[in-house]
């Protein structure tokens, strides 16, 4: 099954952390207009250029509305998205159609508008149920606020909540952490997502931290605080399906599952990324991305041009490295899949490695899939990268 992701590049104002590509508001609500619409256009655009192409003609079970901050966008121009998605591409019936959310940008009227768009599930954005992480973070909601927007999704009429929480911020302790996964759990969302805090190079926070006033937390501590995450949310009946990802049942993304299964994406939008496997021979497979830059994505649209900025084709080494840390960072490598794909016995090629992983309780073997255990999912790039592929 194939998935469509979208990525909406504004925002109501950067986090002090974030690196994804998305643009402040600009310095007067015309040329701020102006850009959106531009984006606009550019998009449809895409999608136009996008569906002459017949590998494209496959039908769609996810869409995922990404950002930067697609919840800024107003129900009509997200309806009018979904419109031209759905008449260029075979979008199933039942497909999930998750909009990144931020709470300080809608109330209930929006986001019963957005439900009536065809939006069937939220990724809200809350990060902290305390302002003062809020703050810290430069989030422009307020922990009131994030309740709120569960609330109001919920007498919108959505039934497949996700909440995003960040932990390991600097000075956070444990009690704190926990009372945000406590208020968090208290919602009774469908899905909760929980992210340490990375330092990522060149955005304001690493400038903090070079410079001496941010100290980030340490490798023992963000170990500490992963693995209460882990035992809290699955005593409060989430189970765990990725290394960042906990879902009440029935509820795990399907979007992100087919990331995870290396399923084709095609990505639209600037500095969205695409995946797909060309025809049956196994690696054969591309990954690609669009330019980063509204203007420069709308000018090489207008020129009849795919925004295309770069594009790999991927090596059968790589699937196979690709394969086996995706497996391993959620439900696990189908080992007879495996096989048949690259003609590889995980089991046979790597039994020492495996062993031990399975005798130091890190892994477990089960229906045919060999997986991590909370224990494994801890150091789960370690294990990753001690498999020799
Ligand atoms: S709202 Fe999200 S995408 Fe926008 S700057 Fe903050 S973290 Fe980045």
């Amino acid at each position: 099954m194939a998935s469509l992701y979208v990525h909406i590049p504004f925002c109501e104002h950067k986090c002090i952390y974030c690196d994804f590509y998305s643009i402040a508001p600009q310095e007067t609500p015309i040329r701020q207009r102006a850009l959106v619409q531009q984006f606009l256009d550019a998009l449809k655009s895409e999608i136009g250029q996008r569906r002459q192409e017949d590998r494209f003609r496959v039908p769609y079970e996810t869409v995922f509305f990404g950002g930067g901050t697609p919840s800024l966008l107003s129900p009509s121009s997200l309806a009018e998205i979904l419109d031209v998605l759905a008449s260029a591409f075979t979008i199933q019936a039942d497909a999930e159609v998750t909009l990144e959310t931020n709470p300080g940008t809608v109330n209930g009227e929006k986001l019963k508008d957005f439900r009536g768009a065809g939006v069937n599930r939220l990724s809200i954005g809350i990060q902290s149920f305390h302002d003062d992480e809020l703050r810290f973070l430069t989030r422009i909601h307020s922990s009131g606020q994030g309740r709120q927007c569960v609330q109001d999704a919920r007498r919108a009429g959505f039934e497949n909540i996700s909440l995003d929480l960040i932990f390991a911020l600097p000075l956070q302790t444990s009690e704190r952490w926990a009372s945000s996964l406590r208020q968090a759990v208290g919602l009774g969302p469908a899905h909760i997502s929980c992210y340490s805090l990375i330092v990522e190079p060149n955005t304001p926070l690493s400038n903090m931290v070079n410079n001496g006033r941010v100290v980030p937390v340490n490798t023992d501590r963000d170990a500490e605080l992963y693995e209460f995450t882990i035992h809290f949310l699955r005593s409060h009946g989430y189970q765990q399906y990725e290394v960042s990802n906990f879902a009440q049942p029935g509820f795990k993304s399907r979007h992100n599952i087919n990331y995870w299964n290396h399923s084709n994406y095609l990505g639209l939008g600037p500095s969205a990324h695409s995946f797909w496997r060309s025809g049956g021979a196994p690696g054969a497979a591309e990954r690609w991305w669009n330019i980063a830059s509204v203007p420069a994505y709308a000018d090489s649209l207008w020129r009849r041009v795919l925004p295309v900025a770069g594009r790999e084709e991927l090596t059968l080494e790589q699937l196979i490295r690709e394969e086996v840390f995706l497996g391993l960072r959620s439900e696990g490598i189908d080992v007879a899949g495996f096989r048949k794909r690259y003609g590889r016995d995980l089991l046979v090629e790597q039994k020492s490695r495996v062993e031990t992983l399975l005798d130091e309780g890190m892994a477990v073997v089960e229906d045919g899939m060999l997986k991590l255990t909370s224990k494994g999912y801890l150091v789960c790039d370690e294990i990753s990268a001690s498999l020799q592929y």
